[in-house]
């Protein structure tokens, strides 16, 4: 019986040890706050999903015949937000360490769209969920997003919403127009940039299985606001990292020196600087 309960003892303590890099990066998950009015966790109850919960879960995973991660630019995009969606396509091949398509621009003439104010032409954004992304996705991609310059809205009583996803299908849409303060220029492209690479991974993320994270400081971080991704960093808490890592089989040292590369090449500081802890961490 002592012997059972030693053996049970060892599993229980390997499942919820991390290890080497893991461990090592652990050190700089920074704990949440507790959660505050308006912010994301104080209105919606989650209990996060652990490493373990996550392979359990028997989440979408990469094969050889289905493994690539494509960006659909719909409508019409200024130079300066089309260098932004190359930017978008590097960062999200260094984060998932998947190959990353950016495809051609297709028009967005036959979505219906409202106008909004003086000057903002929205489109309607479950229109190109399920006309134009839905059923619609190359073969061989695991997951799809689709990417707009102008506003979004969901329904006739919303205002707007920042995108919307089916996580069962793998497809999104999201929009940069609010990330832009709606209009793009050379003074706000560093955080339009922060702001988009955020979403477009935590997206991603989600069609990749992943939950909310309410472990650390992360990218899973549940979102309410533009204020609360703000304040989130470009970073994956080391529980989701393992995730990440178990499903896609990289090399995280290889993926630390991209991402750090790729900060310091954007003037990315902020994000720049939290890696650095890791950088650090693992010498
Ligand atoms: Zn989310
Ligand atoms: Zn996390």
């Amino acid at each position: 019986m002592r012997v059972i309960l030693f053996a049970i003892t060892l599993i229980f303590l390997s499942c919820n040890t991390k290890e080497g890099y893991f461990k090592a990066i652990a050190a700089n998950d920074v704990p949440l706050n507790p959660p505050q009015k308006g912010e994301w966790l104080y209105h919606h109850k989650e209990k996060g999903q652990t490493f373990e919960e996550y392979k359990k879960a028997k989440p979408v995973r990469p094969s050889a015949s289905c493994h690539i991660i494509y960006l659909k630019p719909i409508g019409n995009f200024t130079p300066l937000q089309l260098s932004m969606l190359h930017l978008m396509q590097q960062y999200v091949a260094i984060f998932f360490q998947q190959q990353t398509v950016l495809l051609p621009a297709v028009a967005d003439s036959i979505i219906p769209t409202r106008l909004k104010g003086d000057d903002n032409m929205q489109l309607l954004a479950p229109y190109v969920l399920d006309s134009l992304l839905k059923g619609k996705a190359p073969n061989n991609s695991i997951a799809l997003m689709a990417i707009t310059a102008k506003d979004l809205y969901p329904k006739d009583d919303w205002n707007y919403v920042f995108g919307i996803a089916s996580y069962v299908d793998r497809v999104g849409v999201s929009s940069i127009y609010r990330l832009e303060s709606a209009h793009l220029d050379t003074a706000n492209f560093t955080l339009c940039l922060q702001r988009l690479i955020n979403i477009a991974t935590h997206e991603i993320g989600h069609m990749l299985s992943m939950h909310h994270c309410t472990f650390a400081r992360c990218v899973m971080n549940g979102s309410n606001t533009l204020s609360e991704t703000d304040a989130c960093p470009n970073r994956l808490c080391s529980e989701c990292q393992q995730k990440l890592c178990w499903n896609f089989k990289y090399d995280n040292k290889k993926r630390l020196a991209q991402l750090c590369e790729f900060f310091s090449a954007n003037n990315l500081q902020r994000d720049l600087r939290v890696l650095q802890f890791d950088l650090a961490a693992i010498e």
